[in-house]
């Protein structure tokens, strides 16, 4: 029988929806990492009779029991009494805790309340949990025949109390006995279903290791999920698959973790020693903002350029009037002339342009919302895309849209370039 964990979050600013709680989420990855199945998520408000009822309900069902918050100084925090009161025994002090408590405010320079010494009290019977960095000590006891782990509700002290007090606890107990890691593998450039076609042998149940896959906002994430005795037996489980994914997607693969294109774009840049300006309309600095997002960039990224109005597309872009006159300013001859201007106002090796209409007014029947432009500069000449985002979508999702667009146009163009910068 598969172990059944169950996580109590407890605290009456989570049910009352003023808080949201995370806590409950990041213990289920974590347990889900370390091969054990969360089957209930339960959570509690300040009250003593569901505190006992709650506990009592998870200590029949579940094997491991994980619980957060309530185990504060104050009388809204229930959760050591209530432990006590389900399997019938008083609390005492520990005085190991309550030494711990009192350094901690000695550390602080600040005098330990009365009220604080209530923290160093467990349910007769019941381990404590240090908290190096706090003053609530966790417990560790056994209600019926499922184990309880009662952790603070402060995030990072639940964090550190679950990967130093309890994982080992639970390994002792043989309740841990495989490595499970999961590697993401980001992609981007085709649509889900289309990457999904090609990677049906992979993804097939039974597959091992397992492969998942995920989308978020165009960006397409294998995930591949290894199992072993040992990290190195799981991660090694998962290499076969992880380069069997590069190999045939190449240049859609972002790189692995949460790589975005931005990221790797710049990662790109830097492999190539290549300078980079932008030239954005209907954008608005967006793509800018995405490179600059990320540090280091200054070597690589001149700067760009936000031209809205025609006469600032000819005056700072050097793009003729005429030609905005003659084919409008959202038009490829425009995208063009906007990207060789960048390029040469800028001196650098590529440069990428926007123009087109984000919405949501000013569209046409020949120029629709969400029709978009991309031109792309480099010492090959230059070239133009065409998108059409589609006139449903909020103007906001034009602008991102072409922005991955465009970022992902000069990522993929430098793929093709070599290592060192020649003579460019
Ligand atoms: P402790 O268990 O350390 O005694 P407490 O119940 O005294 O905690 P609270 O005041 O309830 O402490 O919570 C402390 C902080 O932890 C708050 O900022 C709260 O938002 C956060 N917190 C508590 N529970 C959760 C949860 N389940 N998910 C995310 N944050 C939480
Ligand atoms: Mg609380």
């Amino acid at each position: 029988m598969p172990l059944k964990a169950e996580i109590i979050s407890i605290g009456s600013e989570l049910v009352s929806g003023q808080n949201l709680d995370t806590n409950s989420r990041w213990l289920s990855l974590a347990l889900g990492g370390l091969g054990i199945e969360t089957r209930f998520h339960t959570t509690i408000g300040d009250d003593m009779d569901d505190h006992v009822a709650a506990f009592k309900l998870a200590a029949g069902r579940a094997d491991l029991v994980l619980t957060t918050g309530g185990l504060g100084p104050t009388q809204d925090d229930l959760t050591r009494e209530a432990l006590a009161r389900c399997v019938g025994v008083g609390l005492r002090e520990d005085a190991e805790s309550l030494a711990a408590i009192a350094a901690l405010f000695a550390r602080r320079n600040r005098p330990m309340s009365e009220r604080n010494r209530v923290q160093a009290q467990l349910p007769d019977g019941a381990e404590a949990l240090p908290n190096p960095i706090g003053t609530a000590p966790g417990v560790w006891m056994t209600i019926g025949s499922a184990v309880f782990a009662a952790m603070p509700g402060v995030p990072y002290e639940m964090h550190r109390m679950f990967e130093e007090q309890v994982v080992p606890r639970l390994r002792l107990r043989h309740w841990i006995e495989r490595v499970i890691v999961h590697r993401k593998i980001a992609l981007f450039g085709k649509g889900e279903s289309d990457i999904e076609a090609e990677a049906l042998d992979l993804t097939a149940r039974g597959h091992i290791p397992e492969v998942g896959i995920t989308a978020s906002d165009a960006t397409i994430s294998f995930r591949i999920r290894g199992e072993g005795l040992t990290p190195e037996a799981a991660w090694a489980q998962t290499q076969e698959t992880a380069e069997e994914i590069r190999k045939r997607f190449g240049p859609l693969v972002l790189g692995e973790g949460s790589t975005d294109v931005a990221e790797s774009l710049i990662g790109e840049l830097k492999r190539t020693g290549a300078t980079l300006a932008t030239a954005e309309s209907c954008t608005g600095g967006l793509i800018a903002h995405k490179i600059t997002a990320i540090p280091g960039v200054s070597a690589y990224y001149n700067g760009g350029v936000v031209s809205y109005a025609n006469s600032a597309k000819t005056a700072l872009l050097d793009v003729p009037a005429d030609l905005i006159a003659a084919h409008g300013a959202v038009s490829p001859e425009v995208a063009a002339a906007m990207a060789e201007g960048a390029r040469r106002r800028f001196g650098v090796d590529v440069a990428v342009s926007t123009t087109g209409i984000a919405g949501p007014d000013g569209g046409t029947p020949e120029k629709p919302v969400g029709l978009v432009y991309l031109g792309l500069a480099t010492h090959d000449g230059v070239e133009t895309r065409r998108l059409e985002i589609g006139p449903e979508q909020p103007r906001d999702v034009v602008q991102s849209r072409s922005t991955k667009q465009a970022l992902n146009w000069v990522r993929t163009t430098l793929k093709t370039w070599p290592d060192k910068p020649e003579s460019r």
